[in-house]
């Protein structure tokens, strides 16, 4: 037995309502758990309160009657009575009672005390007795003509149908735990006996569904082998020191510790598999860059993956001037290269004449050849995940994997949703940043935000004007960058010069204007969303962000870490037409892990998984939020499985599960 057309009572009808609900098999029957329970205890009538809800259960006592309550609204009333004394029962609507119910007829009413008229409005009338010790009745999420009940009904048929129950948890860890055996923690669900059978059949449960999800996470891992043709990389360590002092700066507790990490991960047999979490401004370039010089040091080609163009020419000149006293070679790889040099490049990079190439993502699509590529650094959005590792394991690539990202997951929840990675914070930002001011305007204040500018860009400072889109058909709006070009040049243009990018412009205009407003010839630059990542222009003092409502705050949060870059004090103006406790969140904070943590309690789970790049994970009981206490139990547990002796019999088993599920 397998689907649920299989059982006895399910036939064509109810198994497409049950499909509505997406379930097909009986396993997807018998986990499909209630939405909530109704606890029904029989009330003491001689304390409830007019008004109050009551439960109560006896015998009908007259044949009930219709009449009319109001206009189209029908009742239905009768006399109920049980050993403590007669009721009124009134019930609108439900006509078929008039039928149904007989005189003498054992029945529930639930439903609302009327004191004075001693009546119960009813809700509900259900034949049969309440239990003495009261019931707990599951709800389920219903659909159309498939009621909480019938599916309660059905639910019984497939757990009475001796279907085979797989059960994911080693039997060490149930031991380990006393955990219930399957089927009755199933059960347990559906109708609990009592409250402690209850917590410890669901613990039991979302337990599996956090350890076989950790588990699949880890095997697949283990698919791409970490160890499978890495090479263990020799550098004189002196070396990079050397390099390290001959900074313009001195890195901060945080970037040196992400580095010494970086550098263990290279030398060991282990092949590496980093996230770099930091947010905007914490300096996670220069770390990257670093890494690669390490890697070069070892005797092997760095790609460097950034998100857009604009990027990477940026991290390329970046790269020029940081390694111009060494004897690394650095080429750039974007699709605005003109054919004759790419080729050149693509050349260079099979010969192994280049060292360090940075470009977007063409760097491991295309058919870009290697010498011996030994390191992927992945800038912003890029993560790497188990599935993409694989694709590079079937071009007979294998690479060091460095990712870098400026959305810091908390890291409890980066746990789980990278479980296969290692993950570095940088927390502290360089000293010479100064936190930057953010203030929430209305656009009805919007002298006041152009009034905030004038005074920056009279400092000879430069301003970011972001806005949603690129083009609006209103003529009004202050929410696109072609309209905000004309109204900035309006307001400042006769002193200023006023530039615009987005995205449908020539990559090399818009570069050319990127680099008129780094060099400062720029002084307001409208833009779209694109300057999200990376750009670093330390002279832009001020970030004023149009329609702000419509970015997640993490997006926000980005954008405003294109300022206070330098040492001058910044500001970001986020403007909205709608009010926004969201916006107000971020005047009070500049924290990106807080603001992310922020983000993810909004959104829920669901996206969090979202992000995650392999498999799919379908919780239906443990939240990864709220039992975060257990995903760390399961996390270690799941650890400790692959640690010692994985081989075991038990873990053969688990491995086979995985092996049917992955075909
Ligand atoms: P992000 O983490 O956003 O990628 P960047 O690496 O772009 O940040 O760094 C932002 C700026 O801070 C750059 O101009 C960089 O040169 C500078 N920077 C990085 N580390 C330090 C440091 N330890 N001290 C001073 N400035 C630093
Ligand atoms: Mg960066």
């Amino acid at each position: 037995m397998e689907y649920i057309e299989e059982l006895d009572g399910v036939g064509i009808k109810k198994s497409e309502l049950f499909h509505k609900l997406g379930v097909y098999t009986i396993h997807d029957l018998i986990s499909y758990y209630p939405r909530k329970y109704n606890y029904l205890k029989r009330t003491n009538m001689r304390q409830v309160m007019h008004g109050d809800k009551v439960i109560i259960d006896g015998r009908v006592e007259s044949q009930p009657t219709m009449g009319q309550a109001s206009r189209g609204v029908l009742k239905i009333m009768f006399r109920f009575a049980n050993e403590e004394g007669v009721y009124h029962i009134l019930v609108y609507n439900q006509v078929y009672l008039l039928k149904n119910l007989k005189v003498g007829m054992p029945v529930i009413v639930i439903g609302k005390y009327d004191r004075f008229k001693r009546m119960i409005v009813a809700s509900e009338i259900r034949r049969g007795k309440l239990s003495l010790t009261g019931e707990i009745e599951p709800v389920y999420s219903a659909t159309g003509n498939l009621s909480s009940k019938v599916i309660e009904r059905t639910i019984q048929l497939g757990l009475n149908s001796r279907i085979e129950i797989v059960d994911y948890i080693p039997k060490s860890f149930s031991l380990k735990y006393h955990f219930p055996e399957k089927l009755w923690a199933i059960r347990e669900i559906h109708h609990p006996t009592d409250a402690y059978s209850y917590r410890r059949s669901k613990q039991r449960l979302k337990y599996e569904e956090l350890f076989w999800y950790l588990f699949r996470v880890r095997a697949l891992a283990n698919v791409v082998s970490d160890y499978e043709s890495n090479v263990v990389k020799v550098f004189d360590e002196a070396l990079v020191d050397k390099f390290i002092q001959g900074l313009d700066f001195e890195l901060t507790p945080d970037q040196l510790k992400v580095v010494r990490e970086i550098e263990e991960d290279l030398r060991s047999s282990k092949r590496m598999n980093r996230l770099v979490q930091g947010d905007v401004g914490s300096g996670k370039t220069i770390v990257a860059f670093i890494s690669s010089y390490i890697n070069y040091l070892s005797g092997y080609q760095t790609a460097f993956m950034v998100p857009t163009e604009i990027l990477a020419n940026q991290h390329y000149q970046n790269a020029l001037s940081l390694f111009k006293n060494t004897k690394m070679r650095v080429g750039l790889l974007t699709s605005s290269v003109v054919k004759r040099d790419k080729e050149k490049i693509l050349l260079e990079l099979a010969s192994g004449q280049l060292d360090l190439i940075i470009g977007t993502h063409a760097l491991i699509q295309e058919k870009v050849e290697y010498a011996n590529l030994g390191l992927i650094i992945a800038d912003e959005q890029h993560r790497f995940g188990v599935n993409q590792r694989n694709e590079l394991k079937k071009k007979g690539l294998f690479p060091d994997i460095l990712s870098m990202s400026a959305t810091p997951i908390p890291r409890t929840y980066a746990l789980t949703i990278y479980g296969d990675m290692d993950v570095s914070n940088i927390r502290t930002k360089p000293a010479s940043r100064k936190e930057v001011i953010t203030y929430y305007k209305n656009e009805s204040q919007l002298m006041e935000v152009l009034g905030l500018m004038k005074k920056e860009l009279d400092l000879g400072h430069q301003i970011y004007v972001i806005a949603p889109a690129i083009s609006g058909e209103n003529e009004i709006e202050w929410d696109n960058v072609i309209k905000l070009k004309e109204k900035m040049r309006l307001a400042f243009g006769r002193k200023y010069l006023v530039e615009a990018v987005h995205g449908k412009m020539l990559s090399d205009e818009k570069i050319k204007i990127m680099k008129d407003f780094e060099e400062g010839v720029v002084q307001l630059l409208i833009a779209t969303a694109v300057i999200e990542v990376g750009v670093n222009v330390p002279n832009a003092s001020m970030i004023v962000i149009f329609n702000a409502n419509l970015f997640g705050l993490s997006t926000l949060h980005q954008l405003r870490g294109r300022v206070g870059r330098g040492s001058i004090q910044s500001y970001c103006i986020l403007v909205s037409k709608v009010n926004s406790e969201r916006l107000e969140m971020l005047t009070h904070t500049t924290d990106g892990f807080q603001i992310s943590e922020y983000d993810f309690k909004m959104r829920g789970e669901g996206d969090l998984f979202g992000t995650r790049q392999s498999g799919e994970i379908e919780l239906k009981l443990a939240n990864v939020i709220q039992d975060f206490d257990l995903l760390v139990r399961v996390k270690e547990d799941v650890d400790e499985l692959f640690s010692d002796d994985f081989l075991k019999e038990e873990n053969l088993r688990l491995l086979e599960l995985f092996n049917r599920k992955n075909n």
